[in-house]
């Protein structure tokens, strides 16, 4: 379980997280909600470390984190092996091939040996049908193909969390559907699951948790079918916003 207690970030001139305390549970997969500029990047980047809140603490695992006192190398070498982030664009490394971007981190952070990390890698990219692509480069591959490699890549280091910073916002719609599927999947096989994302039909049919976030506060904490089915007037208003 990942727990924040009382964080709080701020940015030169924003507030971004106002006394943030919630748990993420594992094998569940929670998704997060909110306006444009609520805070649920910096909420979800803040959780491997990528922004560093100035007060409060994270529970990840086995791990105690004060955001208040400097971080060792150590404590964020092993936060940031607990969580695998994939990212709005795809950021494959573009002179390696599909294969060598998955087995890059098993390879030289996890020493794990050649074989061994490429039978994985193959493994992976057959679970997302793109096996036939493992010897080629990124720029020969769509969005879509990308994205469900980047996801690989994050499964290839075994995190306990993989966490989602709008996996699909950069996708057309069909490309999209692809992506979400590959979601949906790995949500079904129990991962731990965190995904910032605006799309609603995706966190309504996936989402075990809903966390709506607005103006860096958690203003909703509860199942999908709460969220959905018994909105408060806030929700109702967000909901209606999002339809055409
Ligand atoms: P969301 O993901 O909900 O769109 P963000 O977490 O990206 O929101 O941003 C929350 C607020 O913090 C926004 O007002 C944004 O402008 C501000 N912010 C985000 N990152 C930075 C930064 N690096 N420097 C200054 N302000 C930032």
């Amino acid at each position: 379980m990942i727990k924040l207690s009382h964080v709080d970030k701020r940015y030169a001139e924003h507030h971004a997280l106002v006394d943030v305390s919630v748990e993420f549970p594992e094998h569940q997969t929670t998704v997060i909600l909110g306006p444009s500029g609520a805070g649920k990047s910096t909420l979800l980047r803040s959780l491997n470390l990528l922004e560093r809140p100035q007060k409060g603490t994270m529970q990840l695992d086995d791990l105690t984190i004060d955001f208040s006192s400097d971080l060792t190398s150590k404590t964020i070498l092993t936060a940031r092996r607990k969580t695998a982030m994939v990212f709005q664009s795809w950021n494959l490394f573009p002179h390696l091939t599909v294969l060598q971007n998955i087995t890059e981190g098993p390879r030289y952070v996890l020493k794990q040996p050649v074989d061994q990390a490429n039978q994985r890698a193959h493994a992976l990219l057959r679970q997302v049908d793109l096996d036939d692509t493992a010897d080629r480069y990124p720029r020969q591959l769509s969005g879509g193909q990308q994205q469900r490699i980047s996801i690989c890549r994050a499964l290839a280091m075994n995190p306990s969390y993989l966490l989602f910073d709008e996996p699909t916002s950069a996708l057309d719609p069909e490309l999209e559907a692809q992506v979400l599927r590959v979601l949906q999947r790995l949500a079904h096989e129990q991962h731990s699951m965190i995904v910032v994302t605006h799309n609603m039909e995706f966190a309504r049919r996936v989402a075990d948790r809903l966390i709506f976030v607005e103006d860096g506060r958690i203003e909703f904490n509860g199942s999908s079918d709460d969220f959905f089915n018994h909105p408060t007037e806030r929700i109702k208003e967000f909901l209606a916003a999002m339809k055409f």
